[in-house]
Formats: structure tokens, sequence, C-alpha cells
């Protein structure tokens, strides 16, 4: 209900202009013929006690060694301690557990659990990740000033989503730090992006700090990011408001929370997560827990949007058919902010068909009668490896799998699709740079479809 905040930092600007300047240094090591740096904006956000964290934003226009131009954007952040009574700054292993968090991105590694315990699901989950994705990738992830961003061109990147109304992006790493994540999805062309807001595989985590806040509100200016529009945070695997367990249902709804509340500090409206599991318990006290537990984060947070995503599976799984978001939503109490996301993937494998014109437009129109596209709020993009109606989580990248081409076009010539954040979560396979060059390669694809007839594959 209540208006979106005003940016913290905007009250807080050029405090310590003096300090951020004599912290700024070039910031590309990219092959260039000519850097020009213009300061844009100075941040500077005290901290409790007395240091002074400054971050300083570059935009940056270059001009490549083949004569390309392009512009980028740095942000450059110091900690300066007036007198040393408490540091403010994040530390390095709290950066560390940050920065896990940040790894993979959602359901694209892993398969929906449809069996009993949760924590059971995601040590199992944790464990599979840990052995797919060792320590050397991780540290590779994070992309840094200087690299990628210098071959940025926001002003075409938004030129080609707004004149389609589509905004797309993908699960991308945060990894380093939150403001990372605007970066990496720049990076790979996105104008729109999901992340998560805090570590995914662990019940707490440090607080996101004041300077990791002014970054992020600076790197989403300049790269006209509107974390109200054009962002979809996704929600921990950990938390399952739908468990019977009192005391586990307080720390789900707890961690839920300040998910949200996190949400709300970074000025991002929407918030996405997978509705939970039954655990083998009565189906119609499960979603009950669910509406009790949305309610009450209502009730304790301001402005955002908690978003359900359909899902793949049946049995416990709850939210795989549409009747059981539009129980959810008939629960909730405040209308205004609750919304819903669909999954391709998880659309066609728990039995809804967007292959064709006429099984797009049955299924679309099932949708509109159950849930109804005013809840629409976001569209996870991926392909399926399983079949329609197996009731798997398993993502394909786009065109590869069941679903094919034809889907995806239908779905980028629906006006329905218009203006909301549409997320690539599709596997990064053995990609280098962490995804990035598939995600960049599926996103061209798709804006490929705009205005496409049948039938028609891109390149
Ligand atoms: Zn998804």
């Amino acid at each position: 209900m209540s208006s979106p905040p005003q940016r913290r930092t905007s009250s807080r600007l050029a405090k310590s202009a003096t300090l951020a300047t004599a912290a700024a240094k070039p910031a590309t090591k990219a092959p260039v013929r000519a850097v020009k740096r213009r300061k844009v904006e100075t941040v500077s956000v005290e901290g409790p006690e007395t240091s002074v964290e400054a971050a300083m934003v570059e935009e940056i226009t270059l001009t490549t060694s083949k004569g390309r131009k392009g512009k980028g954007v740095a942000v450059k952040k110091t900690t300066k301690t007036v007198k040393t009574v408490k540091k403010v700054a994040i530390s390095e292993k709290d950066k560390d557990e940050e920065g896990a968090s940040a790894e993979g991105s959602c359901c694209s590694s892993h398969d929906e659990e449809d069996d009993g315990e949760d924590e059971k699901a995601t040590a199992k989950l944790s464990k599979k990740r840990a052995t797919k994705e060792p320590k050397a990738k991780k540290k590779a992830a994070p992309k840094k000033k200087g690299g990628p961003l210098t071959e940025l061109k926001t002003d075409d990147m938004w030129a080609r989503a707004n004149q389609a109304k589509k905004f797309i992006g993908a699960h991308i790493s945060a990894a380093g730090g939150i403001w990372n994540a605007i970066e990496n999805s720049v990076d790979i062309g996105g104008t729109a992006m999901a992340l998560f807001v805090r570590n995914q595989r662990k019940w707490t985590s440090p607080p996101t700090s004041e300077a990791d806040i002014a970054q992020f509100a600076a790197s989403a200016a300049l790269s006209k990011h509107d974390p109200r529009v054009h962002v979809l945070p996704h929600g921990s695997y950990l938390i399952n408001l739908a468990n019977p367990d009192a005391e586990k249902n307080a720390q789900a709804l707890e961690a839920f929370i300040d998910e949200l509340s996190r949400c709300e500090a970074l000025g991002i409206s929407l918030y996405n997560f997978h509705p939970g599991s039954t655990l083998k318990e009565p189906r119609d006290e499960a979603i009950g827990r669910i509406i009790a537990a949305i309610n009450k984060a209502h009730a304790a947070t301001k402005f955002v949007t908690i978003v359900l995503e359909n899902m793949a599976g049946q049995g416990n799984i709850i939210g795989s058919a549409f009747e059981d978001l539009r129980e959810i939503i008939d629960g909730v109490t405040d209308k205004t902010r609750i919304g819903v996301c669909i999954d391709t993937c998880h659309t066609f494998a728990a039995g809804y068909d967007i292959r064709t014109k006429a099984a797009y437009e049955a299924t679309m129109l099932e949708f509109e009668n159950v849930v109804g596209f005013k809840y629409l709020r976001g569209i996870h993009l991926n392909d399926s490896k399983a079949g329609l109606g197996e009731h798997k989580d398993r993502h394909e990248n786009i065109g590869k799998g069941e679903i094919g081409w034809e889907g995806f076009r239908l779905l980028m010539n629906d006006p329905r699709m218009d203006n909301i954040p549409m997320v690539l979560e599709t596997p990064p396979g053995d990609s280098p740079d962490n995804g990035h060059s598939v995600y960049r390669m599926e996103i061209a694809q798709l804006y490929e479809l705009v205005g496409k007839e049948e039938g028609f594959v891109p390149s």
C-alpha cells in the first residue's frame, strides 16, 4: 500500500567529497585507446560509530582498440575511520558468506524436492552444489570493475527492451557485494534481474551494510535499473512457510521477513519465493500456514510485494496447480502486495502446454480464469528437460528443451508479459564466465523473437 521508499543515499550525498575524490583510482584495465572519467555522484554514509564510508561512482567513456565506443560504470568504495572505534564496513568473512550466497542460479541446478523434510532437501542441495561448483570457479565469479563493464552499452540495451516492452535478464551472481549483481546484469545485456538478497543456504546472515545499500542504489541509477520495477529477488530455499512444526515455522517466517526487509532497504518492490511443501501434512492446513505467514510478513513490512512462484512438482509441493496460487491469494488480506511469477519450465512440467499457439492460449486463458493476469508480477524464462506433465523441475537452455522456440516466441509477442521482469534461470553449462556468455546469447535470441511469425528460430 505504501509508496516506494526514498533512496537512502539522497540525503547523504556529497558529505565527504574530498575523501571520495582522493580514493578514486583508475578503474579499467581493458584494451582501450582512450578513457574518459566523469564523477557522477558522491555518496557518503555514516556508520553508527565514527567510521565514514564513501562510495564514488564514475561513468567511463572509452574507445576500444577497434574504435568501438562504449560507456561503463565503476563504483569505488573506501572506508575511512575518523576515530577508530568500530569498523562499519562488512568484514572479509561476511563477504565470503555473501559471495557464497550468490553462487548458482535459482532452480537451474537442483531438483525440486517432493518428499518430506525440507532441511534434508536443502542439505542435499548444498552438497550437490558444493561438488558441482568448486572453489576455483567461485573465485572467478565476481565481475570486477574495469572488466566486462567497460564494454557495456546501456543505451542500446534499454532501447531494445523499451521497444519490445520486454525486460529480460537472468538470475545473476551477487558475489563480492550485492551491487555486483547489477553490474553483472549489465554485462549480459540484462534489463531485469534476479538475485539472492542474502546467503540462501544459511538461516542467518549479517545485515546488508549501509555502504552496500548505497552502492546498490548508485549502480542501479547509473545503469537505469529501477529496483522497484526491474528486480525480482529469489527467496532462500530453506524457507518453508508451510512447515507444521511451530518452531521451524517461526524460523522460516523470521527469515522470510528478514529477506523482505532487505528488499525494502534496497528499494526493491518485488520478492519471489517457492510457496512451500506440506511435508505430508494435510494440504488445506499447509496452505493456511502459508497464508498466515504472508499476512504477518505484510504487517511487518511496508511496501514489498510477495510473489508466489508456480511449481513443477506435485504431491507435497504447493503451487504446481494454478488453483493452489489462487487459494493462497484468496486468504491474503492485502491483495495489493501479493503476486504471481510464472516459471515456463515449471508450468510445462506441471502439465500446462505452451508449445503451440492453441495450447499457449488455452494455458493463458486458464491462468486468467483461475489466478488472473492482474496478479502477474514476473516470468522465469526456462526451457524444460522434462516432458509435459512429468512434474520434474529440470531447467534447460531456451529452445533446447521440450518447450522449444515456439513457446518462447508466443511469450515474447504476448502483451500480457509487457513491463514485468523476465528472468532466465537456465543452466550456465561449462561457460568459463559464470554463464554470462550463455545468458547474453539467450537474451539476444529472445529479443530476436519479437515481431516474428510462427516457426521462427533465432540465429
Ligand atoms: Zn524459477
